[in-house]
């Protein structure tokens, strides 16, 4: 991608105009899902990923930490740091179970205090690097308020900025960590990204027919939500927006297309 020129507020090159479309895309043959805590991908895309594993998609989903920050008051004095990060990777494998996603990676950065370090760049290039996904899901580093009752949490800000560098320009790019050349990992270009949670999500995926594996997938995160039933509020929240467009629940998403 070194010939594209420089992009400036006055003279937008048409072809990169022309790429943002609001249809919904096809699913991706190899997806990569990278969020910052077990559940992220739950409460956000899964409605997504469940419909394109059923479409045949093969998906791996990229914890960065274990969780193991977990939730004060459900932490009794049986509870450790260490305990809760396995329960909490036990969790993520069965939602990810329900979902239909074969494979879960951790990589044990300590919960709630991520940061977006070139060292975490350097493990989130790698793993595209080893498992060439031909689309990256993640959240939108650039958001910080969500209406006016939740801040967005530091570690999914710093997850999305982490994952965003390694898809462009580390993973493509040669000489970016000469050190994973010398592990026998060459660039690998990622086509798509699909970003939730921020603005200019206009694009929408259909998730009718997943919406309740979504439901399912979430609550088996039982150390975070106990007996709390969340389908009404992702119900709630997978009809908005999507009356407009003739369709009942859906998830939305900024696509970035970065390769035809
Ligand atoms: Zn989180």
């Amino acid at each position: 991608m070194t010939d594209t020129p420089p992009l400036s507020d006055q003279s937008i090159p048409e072809r990169a105009v022309k790429k943002i479309s609001t249809e919904e895309p096809p699913a991706p043959a190899r997806v990569m899902a990278i969020h910052a805590h077990p559940d992220d991908q739950e409460f956000t895309v899964a409605g997504t990923l469940a419909k394109w594993a059923r479409a045949g998609s093969e998906i791996i989903t990229v914890c960065i930490t274990r969780g193991d920050a977990g939730s004060n008051e459900r932490m009794g004095a049986a509870m450790t740091k260490d305990k809760l990060a396995r329960l909490r990777e036990e969790e993520q494998r069965r939602a990810c179970r329900v979902l239909g996603i074969q494979q879960v990676i951790f990589l044990n950065y300590p919960d709630g205090i991520l940061q977006p370090t070139l060292d975490l760049r350097r493990d989130l290039t790698r793993l595209i690097r080893q498992y060439k996904p031909d689309a990256v899901v993640c959240g939108d580093p650039t958001v910080r308020f969500y209406g006016n009752s939740y801040l967005n949490h530091p570690d999914h800000r710093a997850a999305a900025d982490a994952a965003l560098d390694a898809v462009f320009p580390s993973a493509g790019t040669r000489f970016i960590f000469p050190e994973l050349l010398a592990e026998g990992l060459e660039p690998h270009e990622v086509k798509q990204v699909f970003i939730h949670g921020g603005e200019k999500s206009e694009t929408l995926i259909d998730i009718a027919t997943t919406i309740e594996t979504k439901i399912a997938a979430l609550r088996e995160h039982k150390s975070q939500i106990g007996d709390w039933d969340p389908g009404e509020m992702l119900r709630a929240w997978a009809r908005e927006g999507s009356a407009e467009r003739g369709l009942e629940y859906t998830e939305s998403f900024r696509v970035m297309i970065l390769k035809e």
